[in-house]
């Protein structure tokens, strides 16, 4: 806008300057014209001494002044002579034809310088003929000043004799001196003595400067003629008296002051602009451009904010959904829920709020378990504010009032009023007010349709009101919180139950080996009795009972080894020893508990093994006594032994119920026992793969099982040949 209205000025400064250039220009030119017209009038009368009537009469028709020179009113003649040689003009022109001249006013002064033709002498024009124009002051001071200069030379403004009372028109006139001697004589004296008499023109100001400007169809500018200075009276011409029609309240937008010289005479112009002019000026398109400007720099404004809303409207959801993603992520990833409750409320911090809380309920009490504020001093305020303001589960509202109805509470908006109402001293509310509350959300942490607790988000910033959508934001991640903490609790149930049950296994297998073992030994004693009595039956009944009590001590061995696993201290008594003995030995021992399957034996091995020979053989006995309990409806069960360079490889493949690709690798873990209701007939504890994978480990080696469910299972170990520590 700036830039268009200065550009605007200028152009119009310029616009303005050449017009009135052009006016100046226009003005000298027809004045000099008009004089060039006199001096042309003139060569008539210096060429013959006596011009006659009709002579003048047909120079000036061809002429043709009205056409050729508008603004003109005719050209006269003026004889100048002594004041006493009036009458025998008058005489003589009356001879001439001339019937009606006279010459007048009557005047006493001692030079008479009556007016002889003028023409065209049609209208008013006629009664100029025999006026003396040395009886006006300003006619007579022009002619003296003519005859002085011997130049064109023009009058003050004067009113004119061809003008009735009523015509109010300033008019001015042009004497051209004409001498007898056909040039200027070159000093006034002898100009004065020379003097014929003038040639002249009347003009009319308004007509002749009209005719000037008639060129300019629509003015844009109007001007003023002043005779000498600026003042009322030497007013010539108003060309607003003419020209496009401005209001009284209208200001010019430009002035100017130009002075025009001719024939010895001086012209004050006064320009200034018109309506017309502004009219076409281009200034009026400055406010167009201020109002396009603004409009333009209103829709721009419009679009940026929309597409920075929309941004930021991207970003926060974005946001949200890092912050629900991370805390997933922070959650899945620990069971130690305190910890990531408190990594939680620290990203609601970052995402959400400047001050973040988990709150859960215990009994009746409220705890809080997390608390984040942006701001890390102040916490130790929000803190104090709690201690002072604790939620207390019968209230309405807020925290207590979540945890009791499950809902989420929004508080766009807090007011201090609204604080303040809840204190109870001036303490709490400088406390509160300290604390800039400006919106709150409350939202509950449910789990299976319970609520435990709440997780409150608090905005301090008076622009960051939350709303609907940031609830649900809010549940989203409370959901996930609260899932966390049902987990957690979960977990450390069972982690409790496991420590129980550990801890009852240490000690019952412990105070159970005791006397299981002086059991056994009684038994035996009782037993070599009973033989030497010759009480058999007696004596078979007693070797049931020690059947079943090896049996039971073998269950307190594992349950005790099972301990010792878990606190890392099973023994181990490595030796050299032949691994085919130790194979055949056991199946030997084995084949009387079962009636159903035979047990073969396939292959051997030629070198000695080292190792603990009794947990070797306790991991085969572990997988026999399997392949026979998990194969009630097989008749055999074989036993693999090879060897390669690096390993030898032993194998008990039975034909039994197998095992589902799923459990394969779940089966070694402590107290695992495949659940599947076809399998729940068969007793056992679930730890006979467990301690063995525990001793291939030991003695670096690796339990493999291959099975396919329904069509049996080969269960196996490798061992690395290996040399006798310290030997070569
Ligand atoms: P358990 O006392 O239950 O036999 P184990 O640790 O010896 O305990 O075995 C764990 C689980 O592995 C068993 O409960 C059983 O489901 C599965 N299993 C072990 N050996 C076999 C086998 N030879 N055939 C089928 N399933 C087996």
């Amino acid at each position: 806008m700036y830039f268009a209205g200065l550009e605007t000025r200028e152009n119009d400064g310029l616009r303005f300057t050449s017009t009135i250039e052009r006016i100046q220009v226009t003005i000298a030119n027809q004045l000099g014209t008009h004089i060039t017209l006199l001096e042309g009038t003139s060569g008539l009368f210096a060429a013959s001494d006596l011009v006659s009537i009709n002579e003048f009469q047909v120079y000036i028709d061809r002429l043709n002044l009205r056409r050729q020179y508008p603004g003109i009113h005719g050209i006269g003649y003026i004889e100048s002579i002594p004041s006493v040689q009036k009458e025998t003009l008058t005489s003589q022109l009356q001879a001439e034809g001339l019937t009606d001249f006279l010459i007048q006013p009557e005047s006493t002064l001692p030079q008479s310088n009556p007016v002889i033709y003028f023409e065209p002498s049609e209208g008013k024009n006629s009664r100029i003929v025999g006026y003396d124009m040395e009886t006006e002051p300003i006619r007579r001071k022009t002619m003296n000043e003519a005859v002085l200069s011997g130049k064109a030379t023009m009058s003050e403004k004067v009113p004119l004799l061809q003008m009735t009372e009523e015509e109010d028109q300033a008019g001015f006139l042009i004497f051209l001196p004409v001498f007898s001697t056909g040039i200027v004589p070159p000093t006034p004296a002898e100009r004065q003595e020379n003097l014929l008499g003038f040639i002249y023109s009347p003009f009319h100001a308004d007509d002749f400067l009209r005719s000037v400007v008639g060129a300019e169809k629509s003015p844009q500018v109007d001007f003023r003629v002043y005779d000498g200075d600026i003042s009322s009276g030497n007013l010539l011409h108003d060309s607003r008296n003419f020209g496009p029609y401005s209001p009284p309240s209208y200001a010019p937008r430009f002035q100017s002051v130009r002075r025009i010289n001719a024939a010895g005479h001086t012209w004050t112009i006064e320009y200034t602009t018109n309506q017309a002019f502004d009219t076409v000026s281009d200034i009026w398109l400055v406010p167009f451009v201020f109002i396009f400007g603004l409009l333009t720099s209103g829709v721009l404004f419009i679009l940026s904010k929309a597409q920075y809303e929309a941004g930021r409207k991207a970003e926060v959801s974005e946001g949200n959904l890092h912050f629900i993603a991370d805390t997933g992520k922070v959650l899945a990833s620990s069971l130690e829920y305190k910890k990531t409750i408190s990594t939680v409320v620290k990203m609601g911090t970052i995402y959400l709020a400047d001050w973040c809380a988990v709150e859960v309920k215990k009994g009746k009490e409220i705890e809080q378990i997390a608390l984040a504020h942006r701001d890390p001093e102040k916490i130790k305020w929000a803190k104090r504010y709690r201690k002072l303001n604790p939620p207390d589960l019968k209230e309405k509202n807020g925290i207590a009032q979540v945890i009791r109805t499950g809902k989420s509470e929004l508080y766009p908006v807090i007011t201090e009023k609204m604080l303040l109402a809840t204190v109870r001293d001036a303490e709490q509310a400088e406390l509160i007010r300290s604390l800039n509350i400006s919106s709150v959300m409350v939202v509950p942490l449910q789990t299976h349709n319970k609520t435990i607790g709440a997780m409150t988000f608090i905005s301090t910033n008076p622009k960051r009101r939350y709303t609907q959508s940031d609830v649900s934001v809010a549940e989203e991640i409370a959901q996930r919180a609260a899932m966390a903490i049902e987990h957690a609790r979960l977990y450390a149930e069972s982690e409790h139950a496991v420590k129980l049950r550990d801890d009852f296994i240490s000690v019952a297998s412990h105070e159970l080996k005791t006397p299981v073992t002086s059991m056994k030994m009684y038994l035996q004693v009782i037993r070599r009795q009973l033989d030497k009595k010759g009480e058999k039956e007696l004596s078979l009944a007693m070797g049931k009972i020690g059947t079943q009590v090896d049996k039971l001590t073998l269950l307190i061995q594992d349950l005790l080894n099972v301990s010792r696993i878990q606190i890392g201290r099973l023994d181990f008594h490595d030796e050299w020893f032949d691994l085919n003995g130790v194979v055949s030995d056991l199946v030997e021992s084995i084949r009387p508990t079962t009636r159903k399957h035979s047990i073969s034996i396939h292959g051997t091995v030629k070198k000695k093994i080292y190792g603990d020979k009794d947990r070797i053989g306790q991991v085969l006995i572990n997988f026999l006594t399997n392949a026979i309990k998990y194969s009630p409806d097989a008749h055999k069960v074989e036993v693999w032994l090879s060897e390669d360079k690096e390993s030898i490889t032993v194998q008990v493949k039975d034909y039994g119920i197998g095992i589902d690709e799923k459990y394969k690798d779940k089966i070694f873990n402590r107290f695992y026992r495949v659940s599947d209701s076809d399998e729940k007939t068969y007793p056992g504890l679930g730890i006979g793969l467990f301690i063995s994978h525990e001793i291939i480990h030991r003695h670096g080696g690796k339990v493999t099982v291959e099975s396919e469910k329904g069509k049996g299972s080969t269960f196996g170990f490798t061992l690395p040949k290996k040399k006798k520590p310290g030997k070569a």
